[in-house]
């Protein structure tokens, strides 16, 4: 590196919360770092050294936490930006890439690279069976940055394309009625033994898994800690008698006609 100030900033997945799923390539990334930003929840999981600094930040806050990292890297920093599971999938390198197309000159220079990591549907879906085994969609039921008319839009033509869906967000305390209503929207279109798997806090020591047909399926049976996964016309279910069943989206069901 030459004698500017050039730094450098990697947005870092650490898997859905248990340190053996997180990669050998963001362990390395957190050693190399100097300032670290994100939500204090995943700030936690990190053992720290002493000279490494915490900027801890609301959940909200994800625009002005990618524009205090992009600062302190422009100045000459080595910075992470953490998020749980794959940085890319609903969290913080999005809001990095669009600080830095919105920002001065300079962030441009920054050396950026984004380490990813085992997003939330995987970790849960490895705990079912194979739900993703074919096509499938995820969605999150924000409605922070879309209309939740786009979201209902999107829920039928997912569930007419026969896509298995994976469901972030869910629910939020500011957002308590929505995911009934996404349940509402499915049980048009979609049989009422279509699997739903509900996997809450995967990968951490109050991981909890349940399966149920979407007839039963009830918006009180997650929390914001909770992925959803609504499978399709063709998924199945492996029953195990007292066991959690195995559900798995089979090879092909449609054999040429
Ligand atoms: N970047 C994250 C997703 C952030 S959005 C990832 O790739 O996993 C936050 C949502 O992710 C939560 O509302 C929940 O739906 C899901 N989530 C994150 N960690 C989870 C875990 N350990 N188990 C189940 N769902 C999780």
């Amino acid at each position: 590196m030459s004698g500017c100030s050039q730094g450098r900033l990697t947005v870092v997945g650490l898997g859905p919360g248990n340190v053996d799923q997180m990669t050998p390539e963001a362990v390395a990334a957190v050693e190399a770092a100097q300032d670290f930003f994100g939500y204090g929840h995943y700030l936690d999981r990190l053992s720290l050294r002493a000279d490494q600094r915490r900027h801890v930040s609301d959940n909200r806050e994800e625009m002005s936490r990618a524009e205090a990292a992009l600062q302190i890297a422009a100045n000459g920093g080595t910075v992470c930006v953490v998020s749980g599971g794959d940085p890319g999938v609903f969290a913080m390198a999005a809001a990095v890439c669009e600080a830095i197309e919105a920002g001065p000159d300079e962030w441009r220079k920054i050396d950026l690279s984004v380490v990813p990591g085992v997003t939330a549907m995987l970790a849960v879906a490895a705990k079912a069976g194979a739900p993703l085994g074919h096509d499938f969609c995820a969605i999150s039921l924000s409605d922070n940055l879309k209309p939740w008319s786009l979201i209902e839009r999107r829920l039928v033509a997912a569930a007419q394309a026969g896509f298995v869906m994976a469901f972030y967000n869910p629910v939020s305390k500011a957002r308590p009625h929505q995911l009934a209503t996404a349940f509402d929207v499915l049980r048009a279109h979609l049989p009422a033994s279509v699997p739903v798997i509900f996997g809450r806090a995967a990968g951490r020591p109050d991981e909890r898994i349940r399966v149920v047909p979407l007839s039963e399926a009830s918006s009180d049976m997650a929390d914001m800690a909770t992925c959803i996964i609504v499978g399709s016309t063709e998924t199945r279910l492996i029953d195990r008698q007292d066991r959690q069943p195995l559900v798995y989206s089979p090879r092909s069901s449609k054999r040429e006609s």
